[in-house]
């Protein structure tokens, strides 16, 4: 049964409530001088730990790194790979349709477009919705590590089980 994609906070399963309110938590960490657009976004990985990340902006605009990538490469970073993803942005418009700008969804996809994403608005409502919703037709792994193999070239795949 297809679920839907705009869900009460309420509605959520105990694992998504702790994700967002991790996202909430987070974005009090949001170092955001310039744009005064704090976001926080939160990684569940394959074992249920959960890394928090916000955005961090930098004097020279192009170094600023947004708070999904951040949680993403915590936790890539740590050894573990994501699941769910969680996005929250208090100033937002209050049902704002956005969950997290294209260079994200790119590296998000890079670890399985079944990922879910849970943003959440606020009005108060989660849109809940996988990865290959949000970002059809992405390029992905299998373009790249299909043409290395038969070429015969290593692709460097981690000796770690997925986490
Ligand atoms: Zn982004």
């Amino acid at each position: 049964m297809a679920q839907k994609s705009l869900i009460a906070l309420s509605q959520l399963s105990r694992t998504e409530k702790r994700l967002v309110n991790a996202a909430r938590r987070a974005v009090l960490n949001a170092y955001c001088p310039y744009s005064n657009f704090a976001v926080g976004a939160a990684v569940l990985t394959v074992g249920g730990k959960i890394f928090p990340g916000c955005n961090v902006e930098n004097c020279s605009f192009g170094a600023a790194m947004c708070a999904e990538r951040v949680a993403v490469f915590k936790a890539v970073s740590e050894g573990y790979r994501p699941k769910m993803i969680a996005i929250y942005a208090p100033d937002a418009p209050k049902r704002a349709i956005s969950c997290g700008c294209g260079l994200c969804r790119q590296v998000i996809a890079e670890f399985g477009l079944d990922i879910v994403v849970l943003k959440l608005r606020n009005d108060g409502l989660v849109i809940r919705k996988t990865l290959s919703q949000l970002f059809p037709n992405a390029f992905v792994p299998g373009i790249l590590l299909s043409k290395q193999k038969v070429q015969g070239v290593h692709h460097g795949k981690s000796k770690k089980t997925r986490r």
